[in-house]
């Protein structure tokens, strides 16, 4: 049973009253398997963002059908959905309060052994345990020292405690030095067997690792495959 599957689907921004609209989708079909990393590639204004936004419900499709777990997800109540569709945000810098408070967010009755499981698939049970306050730590403006690519796997701990059937990672690694970059993607391997991974991503080049990649232009989709397939289109 597919994680995630597109049919046909067809989408429009419309704005004011008289309905100028900026189409988007038209006719996107493809499936996202229930384990592994799916990477979704294409040039800015593609539609990913879109997609991911009608992945959690954000928006109704005009047309064709988004399911979740081979239901559409139109029937499907809210609050299902957006307990299945974790959706790690890409600004990861607008991080407040303690370490806990972070990952507790959304999870106000996690437990101890939840929380530091979710810091060891994010790969950040050893910083964590040498912080002066451990997962009390203060955060603060200077992020106690964790680096930018360690808060955006915080961001990933966080998600992971709602225990989702799909994880969204939006621009995942654009602004991540080379080590951060192999630290992520470890991390997103160890996830990709517990869930579905759906990551953004400008270039084929980039994930060199996907199971499968979905290449988006023009609010189509123009190919799906392995790596080695699509490289020399990229
Ligand atoms: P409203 O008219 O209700 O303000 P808009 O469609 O203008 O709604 O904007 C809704 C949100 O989408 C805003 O946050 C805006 O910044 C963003 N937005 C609007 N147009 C675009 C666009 N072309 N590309 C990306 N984001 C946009
Ligand atoms: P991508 O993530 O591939 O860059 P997006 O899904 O963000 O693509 O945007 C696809 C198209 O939809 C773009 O033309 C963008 O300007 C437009 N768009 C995105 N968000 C909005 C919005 N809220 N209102 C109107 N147009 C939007």
């Amino acid at each position: 049973q597919p994680a995630v599957e597109f049919h046909d689907v067809r989408f429009a921004y419309r704005r004011g009253k008289r309905a100028e609209t900026t189409q988007v989708l038209n006719g996107v079909s493809f499936s996202v398997p229930a384990r592994g990393l799916t990477a979704v590639v294409g040039p800015s204004g593609a539609g990913k963002t879109t997609m991911f936004q009608l992945i959690e419900r954000f928006y109704a499709v005009d047309g064709g059908r988004v399911r979740l777990g081979g239901q559409n997800i139109e029937a499907l109540p809210l609050d299902t959905v957006r307990g299945l569709v974790g959706y790690v945000q890409q600004d990861s810098a607008a991080m407040r309060g303690t370490i806990r408070e972070n990952l507790t967010y959304a999870h106000p009755h996690a437990g101890e052994d939840a929380l530091w499981e979710a810091v060891e698939m994010a790969g950040l049970t050893t910083v964590i345990a040498q912080l002066p306050h451990g997962l009390d730590t203060e955060l603060g403006d200077q992020g106690s020292g964790l680096s930018g690519g360690q808060r955006q796997r915080l961001c990933i701990a966080r998600t992971l405690l709602q225990q989702p059937a799909v994880m969204l990672l939006d621009e995942a690694t654009s602004n991540l030095d080379s080590d951060s970059e192999r630290d992520f993607r470890d991390v997103v391997r160890r996830v990709s067997r517990r869930c579905a991974v759906i990551a953004i991503a400008h270039r084929i080049s980039t994930v060199i690792d996907a199971d499968k990649i979905v290449v988006m232009e023009g609010g189509r989709v123009r190919a799906t495959g392995v790596h080695h397939d699509l490289m020399e289109r990229d």
